[in-house]
């Protein structure tokens, strides 16, 4: 899948997603979300694209090239 990040202008720490996949997702030093792109696999994709789905904000977004 494509390469995602958190928009941390966007994010509000709730840890919907770290919950969701917490090696994909994690919380920074700032307390809100980030996501190690190198952590997705097959087997978790359907998670990351539910934490995409989750997020109250939309804060989760494709990478910009
Ligand atoms: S679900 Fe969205 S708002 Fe909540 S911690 Fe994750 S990225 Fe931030």
């Amino acid at each position: 899948m494509e390469k995602i990040k958190v928009n941390k202008e966007k994010c509000l720490g709730c840890g919907m997603c770290v919950g969701i996949n917490s090696d994909v997702f994690e919380f920074d030093d700032d307390g809100l979300a980030k996501a190690n792109n190198e952590k997705i696999t097959e087997e978790n994709e359907e998670e990351v694209k539910e934490a995409i789905n989750s997020c109250p904000v939309s804060a989760i977004e494709k990478e910009e090239k």
